[in-house]
């Protein structure tokens, strides 16, 4: 039921991060009235796609107290959604014609990413909302039992400082900190490791054998890039749907999961076959990961399962107070991140309401009970995808599939605050991009007719902007 008008309320709103989940949070809180301010460790907005040289020293990762270098992004990146279906509903990632320093391609490269996510900064006047270079070192209660959040933060100059807030929405993004697989032998093996996250470039690997475990997005882009170089590239694969082997390049070869690595440089597959390698890079995804958050123990990170959250967002203890935009993995970000933000901002405001406390740990408890009836592990807790769509997923039955999919989660969310549906060339789109993994599906394809649906759409969008800055 809708409150009365009277009852909507003002809140004062923190927001951890300006990547392009932080950004859109932004302006749905202050869309739907609130006062918000955007904390961001970077110099500018834009998160992943901020796109850097640099690596962090430790390749692996694994030295707690490291230097963090934000992004994953590499150099030859180019998107894995056609841009008509990754960007905002109401700000499209249309091509810029009179611009010739963008790229037009459907499939563009990270630089166009981040020039398209500083246009949605400006368009909607977000930066004006955002601390830049100041990082959230700690989000807490205020006091026991109170309702509001202190944030402590640190500005690059040194200064530090605290500050009150009505509610916290965390954007921190969840590409920054690897996991690795636990491969028998890895210790006394010689070679270089890295993970993806510390790829930039395929230079380093000239004329090298180089294994790359992992076959999703990151994994095959990664050992197609490498391959330009190196002398070989070993993919180590779990999943069967990457049987075929390259067309492409010659020197690509795919293999079954590694059996062990061993001290005098070779790794073995568990299909048998030996290879002497030079270097491993680890493409095996990434943790969940919120050192500043003290939630006295309510919110925990379990094998990569963020609980207790109502519908990957709320923790019902701490809700409406404390959010989380973005969590769920796979599905169309963009399009997520918007939704959720619209969602928290009116459940915020009041226009929208939360089931209770219990009613909300009911559905986590049953959510939860449901994925392990199916066999999904834990670390899959935030997998939203289209099963039918996702050869791990493909041999659910409808009713069980609903449960993770991302079609089933916007139009649940849309509906809680009065929001269109995901339009059915978006989401065809998506389908038809996630089934993809050749070097062509890029530069090739035959949906034409969901672009110009897509376009008709874009032609209806009215400028939005909403300039009340409070
Ligand atoms: P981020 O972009 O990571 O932003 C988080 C922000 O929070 C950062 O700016 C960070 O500096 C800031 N921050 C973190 N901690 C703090 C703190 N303590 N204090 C202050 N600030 C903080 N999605 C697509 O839709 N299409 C693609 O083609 C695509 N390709 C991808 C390729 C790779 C290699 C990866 C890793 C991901 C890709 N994604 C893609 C998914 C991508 O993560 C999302 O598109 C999206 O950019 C993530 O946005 P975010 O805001 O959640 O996180």
């Amino acid at each position: 039921m809708t409150p009365p008008p009277n009852s909507i309320s003002s809140r004062n709103v923190a927001v951890i991060g300006a990547g392009a989940a932080g950004l859109v949070a932004a302006r749905e809180l202050r869309r739907e009235g609130h006062t918000v301010t955007a904390f961001e460790r970077q110099k500018q907005v834009g998160g992943l796609w901020v796109y850097t040289p640099n690596v962090e020293p430790d390749s692996l990762n694994i030295d707690p107290d490291r230097t963090i270098v934000h992004s994953s992004i590499y150099q030859s990146l180019r998107t894995n959604l056609p841009r008509e279906c990754m960007g905002y509903s109401d700000f499209p990632f249309v091509t810029q014609p009179d611009d010739e320093t963008r790229d037009p391609r459907r499939y563009p490269d990270q630089r166009e990413v981040m020039r398209y996510l500083q246009d949605f900064a400006k368009e909607f006047d977000i930066n004006e909302m955002i601390r830049f270079e100041t990082e959230v070192l700690r989000v807490e209660p205020a006091a026991e039992n109170s309702r509001e959040w202190r944030v402590q933060f640190r500005s690059s100059n040194g200064v530090s400082g605290e500050d009150i807030f009505d509610a916290v929405v965390v954007c921190n993004g969840h590409f920054t900190e690897p996991r690795l697989a636990h491969i028998p032998g890895i210790l006394s093996w010689p070679g270089k490791q890295i993970h993806s996250h510390n790829y930039r470039v395929p230079d380093p690997f000239k004329d090298q054998v180089v294994i790359v475990i992992g076959n999703q997005s990151s994994g095959s882009d990664i050992s197609r890039d490498i391959a330009t170089l190196a002398k070989e590239v070993h993919i180590a694969a779990k999943s069967d749907a990457y049987e075929k082997e390259s067309s492409i390049y010659s020197n690509l070869h795919i293999h079954p999961t590694i059996d062990r690595v061993y001290a005098d440089g070779s790794v073995v597959f568990q299909d048998g076959k030996v290879v002497f390698a030079d270097a491993i890079v680890h493409c095996t995804g990434y943790k969940y990961c919120f050192p500043f958050l003290e939630t006295n123990g309510y919110v925990t990170v379990e094998d990569n399962r963020v609980g207790p959250l109502y519908k990957h967002v709320f923790p019902p203890a701490l809700a409406p107070g404390l959010s989380f935009i973005g969590l769920p993995s796979m599905a169309l970000q963009f399009f997520m991140f918007e939704i959720q933000s619209k969602w928290v901002a009116s459940v915020l405001s009041g226009r929208v309401k939360l089931p209770s406390e219990d009613k909300m740990m009911e559905d986590i408890i049953a959510f939860y009970a449901k994925l392990k009836s199916l066999g999904i592990p834990k670390r899959f807790t935030h997998f939203l995808t289209n099963p039918q769509w996702t050869p791990m997923f493909e041999k659910l039955k409808p009713h069980e599939a609903v449960l993770i999919s991302q079609t089933e989660y916007f139009n649940w969310i849309a509906e809680q605050c009065g929001s269109p549906s995901i339009e059915r060339w978006r989401e065809e789109q998506y389908n038809i991009a996630i089934k993809k993994d050749d070097e062509t599906f890029r530069d090739e394809w035959d949906d034409d007719d969901l672009i110009e649906e897509a376009y008709r759409d874009f032609a209806k969008i009215k400028p939005t902007k909403v300039c009340c800055s409070t």
